[in-house]
């Protein structure tokens, strides 16, 4: 056997020995995974290392997908029952561009319901654990990628985020989960929560890994009509020069915020980045402004699940608008299903204007008010979550999901104002809890987001002995 084969299934072992107490995986896809490997090793062999270097930068790394990404011929469940047997026809553009470029997808992994939470314990397939803080839910709703490489099972993983879901697991699982640019990544293949908002991006080990999987899943993809035409790869000219001299850092929160408290622990950081305190006022809207605007996509996008395209359907019923109702009623959880009626009233003919509307014209004035930080600095420093941290034991019912919104209230300016955002683990400020920062940019400085995130960041450590599966 060829040294890719041998990765992949030390990588599916491995998965098997250590995942079932965790649950980061909802479906292996061993034959998948060793077919890729044996067909890239035979390509392999025809090209000088420089040419393979070259063609497949990523050869024989192993990923996992979480489970709202398609990947051709393999179940995609969102974690939800309504999708409990679909098979996927079809890759998304991110996994196709990870595949051509020589990396195996091993696996789907586990997540909050069609994306909507923050612990990886409401999914219709059972919780994930997090594997360094136990007392704690792993995060979401990407927990299932986040304790995917927390554990070492893979070298990388995908995630969706469109609130905080890749930074907040990230943030509690201890490892590196970077939000791209909104339109930077196609979202073609992913199922849609709220379109405006969603993006697909990489948790990994350390934030140059981030970058490097970034450029690979990056640029424009003529099945995604919302791309962003200019999509950052490398540092341009003018951020190498520094048109300000040290890059500025503003700090969310002020002195005696914990994110100032990280920052002066490393003198170094203080002498190399100019530190400024910044205040944004607006961000006691985010929240509310951000389930306004997410519910009513959700509403909309969430229509297709009607028993007839996809999956599962309710049986026992007698007409055609029972099956619907059925299906909807069994298919989907009782918070997705809060969230599509708190939706549909929002864009209701009654309250339209009163909610969507207005919370439309909220989002622009903290767009407008996080522009005028970003033209004052150069990247926000801020803590990625805010406590209460989301615990283990989480109840699951409507006042537990609500209590949860507000822990969202740092992640969601990213996705309000369509910027790039990375979580990074740092040096531990207490023994039992997670240290992470994010740090924020503006679409375009990505160079200064990746620099700053490389300096805070802390080197990785793996959860289970035996350590990550390639080193
Ligand atoms: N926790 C947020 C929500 O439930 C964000 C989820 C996400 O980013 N997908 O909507």
């Amino acid at each position: 056997m060829g040294e890719i084969r041998d990765r992949v299934s030390e990588a599916i072992k491995k998965i098997r020995a250590v995942d079932p107490a965790y649950h980061s995986f909802v479906t292996v896809c061993e034959e998948r995974a060793s077919q890729a490997a044996e067909k890239l090793e035979r390509e392999i062999q025809g090209l000088t290392q420089e040419e393979a270097r070259r063609r497949y930068p990523l050869a024989g790394l192993v990923f996992a997908v979480k489970d709202n990404l398609c990947v051709e011929g393999v179940q995609t469940t969102a974690a939800s029952h309504i999708l409990e047997n679909y098979i996927s026809p079809y890759s998304a553009t991110a996994v196709v561009r990870l595949e051509e470029a020589g990396a195996i997808c091993v696996g789907k992994t586990n997540m909050d319901e069609f994306a909507m939470g923050q612990t990886t314990t409401t999914g219709a397939f059972g919780a994930t654990k997090n594997p360094r803080y136990p007392e704690l839910s792993a995060g979401g709703s990407s927990g299932g990628s986040a304790a995917a490489v927390a554990l070492g099972l893979v070298d990388f993983a995908l995630g969706s985020d469109t609130g905080g879901s890749i930074r907040q697991p990230a943030a509690l699982c201890g490892v590196v989960g970077l939000k791209p640019a909104y339109g930077a990544v196609s979202r073609y293949g992913l199922i849609s929560y709220a379109s405006a908002f969603d993006v697909i991006g990489p948790l990994t080990r350390s934030v140059n890994e981030a970058q490097k999987i970034y450029s690979v899943i990056a640029g424009p993809d003529e099945q995604d009509a919302s791309m962003r035409e200019k999509v950052y790869f490398r540092p341009s000219a003018e951020e190498i020069e520094r048109p300000h001299g040290r890059l500025r850092v503003g700090v969310l929160g002020g002195e005696d915020s914990a994110a100032a408290a990280i920052l002066r622990k490393d003198p170094t950081f203080c002498e190399n980045y100019e530190i400024r305190y910044i205040e944004l006022p607006m961000l006691e809207y985010a929240v509310a402004t951000y389930y306004i605007l997410a519910c009513a996509q959700a509403a909309s996008n969430l229509a297709r699940y009607d028993g007839v395209r996809y999956g599962f359907r309710a049986e026992g019923y007698e007409t055609l608008d029972q099956m619907y109702e059925m299906t909807r009623v069994e298919g989907f959880s009782p918070e997705v299903q809060r969230r599509i009626r708190m939706g549909r009233f929002v864009l209701g003919q009654e309250s339209y204007r009163d909610w969507y509307e207005q919370a439309a014209r909220v989002r622009r004035c903290i767009y407008d008010q996080v522009q005028e930080a970003l033209a004052e600095v150069d990247v926000i420093v801020s803590e990625t979550l805010a406590r209460p941290y989301p615990r283990a034991d989480f109840a699951g019912d409507s006042e537990a999901f609500l209590n949860g919104y507000e822990q969202d209230k740092l992640t969601v300016l990213a996705n309000l104002c369509g910027l790039p955002a990375i979580n990074v683990p740092v040096e531990a400020m207490e023994d039992d809890a997670p240290s992470a920062v994010m740090v924020t940019a503006n679409a375009g400085r990505e160079a200064a987001m990746f620099e700053v995130a490389e300096q805070l960041a802390a080197p990785f450590t793996p959860c289970v002995k035996g350590g990550p599966v390639h080193e």
